[in-house]
């Protein structure tokens, strides 16, 4: 479903991602785990074309997401095209990045109405729906800055599966809450990771998150995935003795 290939991204003579292979198939739950500055978030971000590579190609569902074929030549792709691709996708981020003055009903309804051309009717049943899956059915006419962290970015998770997109980007979503509010919404992930048939793609520092939601996890370092493998391989028995060291040190 998602396919990077030979993709290098540099910030001046940083080179973050260094001729990067790495595919993630259909309906599957991958994590992505590392230390600190190897790519992680970098990979999403291309993703979701807040940046462009700098060489290499982004495939998305079959389809070029940063290039489009043109008489049998690859061109950089238009603004429509890559609209087009990213489509499939949604991103749920650290800070939630809800729009503070809409109502949590609004901020799941604006992107389907907006983008998709959804009746306001069906986009507010759909909303709904969401907010039943995700605990917050009380909340639709409230505000986020009434609302806990937790609940807020339950509503971001909302808000990112109303577009219905294939693929779920999850940035450090547990991160920025209060130790009280993660299991909240570690159980929605959860339950979506189990009821419906999105990709996901985590980027984590919490390895207890990535045991519990992923069916594969992959070790990043420098610009590069060294080993993957299930969760009970990864942090059962890593192979490679920098996934062991890094495990060591954080878990
Ligand atoms: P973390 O776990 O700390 O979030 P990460 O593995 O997600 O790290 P990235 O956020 O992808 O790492 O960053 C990788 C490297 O790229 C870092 O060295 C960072 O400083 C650099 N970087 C990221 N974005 C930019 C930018 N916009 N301009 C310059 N450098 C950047």
């Amino acid at each position: 479903l998602i396919r990077f290939d030979k993709v290098t991204k540099r910030f001046g003579d940083n080179t973050v991602l260094d001729r990067l292979d790495f595919s993630v198939e259909s309906g599957r739950h991958v994590t992505l785990i590392g230390p600190s500055g190897s790519g992680k978030t970098t990979i999403l971000r291309l993703l979701m074309t807040l940046t462009r590579p700098d060489e290499g190609t982004i495939k998305v569902n079959g389809d070029y997401l940063t290039h489009e074929e043109r008489g049998g030549k690859l061109v950089p792709a238009r603004e429509k095209h890559v609209r087009e691709v990213r489509k499939n996708i949604g991103m749920v981020f650290q800070h939630f990045n809800l729009f503070p003055n809409m109502s949590v009903l609004r901020n799941i309804t604006e992107a389907p109405v907006t983008v998709l051309g959804m009746s306001k009717d069906e986009a507010e049943a759909r909303a709904r729906e969401l907010l039943e899956l995700v605990g917050l059915s009380d909340k639709a006419d409230a505000y986020p800055t009434r609302l806990s962290g937790g609940q807020q970015q339950r509503v971001a998770i909302a808000r990112a599966l109303a577009m219905r997109p294939q693929v779920l980007l999850l940035d450090e979503v547990t991160s920025a809450l209060d130790p009280e509010l993660v299991a909240g919404v570690l159980d929605v992930l959860r339950d979506i990771a189990r009821s419906t048939d999105i990709t996901m793609l985590c980027v984590t520092h919490e390895m207890g998150f990535a045991r519990d939601i992923s069916d594969q996890v992959l070790m990043f370092d420098s610009g590069r995935v060294i080993e993957s493998g299930s969760p009970d391989k990864m942090f059962g028995e890593p192979e490679h003795a920098r996934t062991r060291e890094f495990l060591s040190a954080v878990l």
